[in-house]
């Protein structure tokens, strides 16, 4: 097939983006060097609105994790954790970021010039996401022999009920001397309450930058979103994240405006279930403008939407959004939930990764592409892959099944 002539225009803000990024890690540079800055390890859905209340600079290994698969560079560090016992079959983040601790490599050395990841001064696990996080920051806290502490929440909920808040709640607060201890800090209500209103700002931007899918043509995809996700990730309860997306959204009014189409003659809608395949990103996007068809939304990027932060109530907030998450949620759950944004963006079809080494962002091993196909009557391909070790991937095999997926989408549109 050939590439149809347009092609989209590159968001500026995408240059603002590199800036904020270089500047965030610049700040951790300095503070690995300054006594008196304390680092903490954070996991992704994590509570680092408590972490930056308390005065520590923030680091996710998740982040890393996913630049360790989009520069390509995770598959051969997998084998330097396998070495030291740990196994391919589990998340490849965890066995690509330790590979690359064991090998004393960082693409972030090129990337934002640092000596290497930020040593921390103490590691906070939430193990909502699944119970890979724990083991890969045990790694750490047996490497420099420094404090893990952690929650431990309920999983697979139906619904989120009292019982499973106050659980949370009552650990959140337990952390608090610890991070005291470490940080050296007093632990100020009022500051975290700051902090968790500019995390809600954050949450209310993004949840409108992902939103702008619902137009047709879509200004974004899923590609675009998993790029300009960063500050809501890493930045969150930072001002830095709000005047990101300010400039975002500004761009976006202005593109939808001038009916700028991030695929050019936007055919069909997609929707994309489950982790990216960071290393395949680029070839997956080429694939989706060569067949006209926009994957619009997911299920991955929406999961840095924290709706129940609320700085009246910043720790009882803090526990509903780490346990309203999608992914801490029940089959029946995530359906309903899927269904929602399949409407609201009008989407034609899922796709549905199976990623080898993450089954907890995997959601088609238990039937729901077929409950779902029954259900809406909504065509759904489950392509198999993984985040980072893409030995698990198959580029061949995958084009040839998307390519035959858009035709069934093609022929039941005409
Ligand atoms: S959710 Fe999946 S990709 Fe993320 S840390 Fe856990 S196992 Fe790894």
């Amino acid at each position: 097939m050939t590439r149809p002539k347009d092609k989209p225009r590159p968001l500026q803000s995408t240059r603002k983006l590199k800036t904020i990024m270089q500047q965030y890690f610049t700040e951790l540079e300095e503070a690995s060097s300054t006594e008196s800055r304390k680092i903490a390890w954070c996991t992704s859905i994590g509570p680092c609105e408590l972490l930056h209340a308390m005065g520590f600079e923030v680091y996710y290994p998740e982040n890393h994790g996913a630049l360790l698969g989009a520069t390509r560079s995770a598959t051969d560090l997998i084998s330097f954790a396998a070495a030291a016992g740990y196994s391919p079959d589990i998340c490849s983040y965890l066995t690509s970021d330790v590979g690359a601790f064991l090998k004393g490599a960082t693409p972030l050395t090129d990337a934002y010039g640092m000596k290497s990841v930020p040593k921390a001064d103490i590691l906070l696990y939430n193990n909502n996401q699944c119970r890979e996080v724990q083991d890969w920051f045990r790694f750490y806290a047996r490497q420099w022999k420094i404090p893990i502490i952690g929650i431990n929440s309920p999983r697979v909920l139906d619904e989120v009920k009292e019982s499973h808040l106050n659980t949370v709640v009552s650990q959140i607060k337990d952390l608090i001397p610890t991070l005291e201890q470490v940080s050296g800090n007093k632990f100020d209500i009022d500051r975290l309450r700051e902090v968790v209103r500019i995390s809600k700002e954050c949450t209310i931007r993004w949840r409108k930058v992902l939103e702008y899918a619902a137009y047709s043509p879509t200004p974004m995809t899923f590609f675009d979103h998993c790029i300009h996700m960063a500050p809501a990730v890493i930045l969150r309860g930072k001002q830095e994240a709000l005047d990101y997306y300010d400039k975002l959204l500004a761009e976006l009014v202005q593109a939808v405006e001038n009916g700028m189409a991030a695929v050019p003659q936007e055919r069909h809608r997609i929707y994309w279930d489950g982790m990216p395949i960071w290393g395949k990103l680029r070839m997956l996007s080429d694939l989706m403008l060569d067949l006209q068809t926009a994957i619009v939304a997911s299920t991955y990027c929406n999961s840095w939407i924290f709706d129940p932060l609320d700085p009246e109530r910043p720790i009882e907030s803090m526990a509903l959004a780490s346990l309203e998450c999608f992914n801490v949620r029940s089959e029946g759950f995530k359906e309903t939930y899927i269904k929602e944004w399949l409407e609201f963006c009008n989407v034609q079809g899922i796709i549905f990764h199976d990623a080898k080494t993450c089954p907890y962002n995997t959601n088609s091993r238990f039937a729901m592409p077929t409950r779902l196909n029954e259900k809406l009557g909504i065509p759904t391909i489950v392509i198999n892959g993984d985040l980072n070790d893409l030995r698990c991937f198959s580029e061949e095999q995958t084009k040839t099944n998307i390519e035959a997926f858009v035709e069934q989408l093609r022929e039941m549109s005409t």
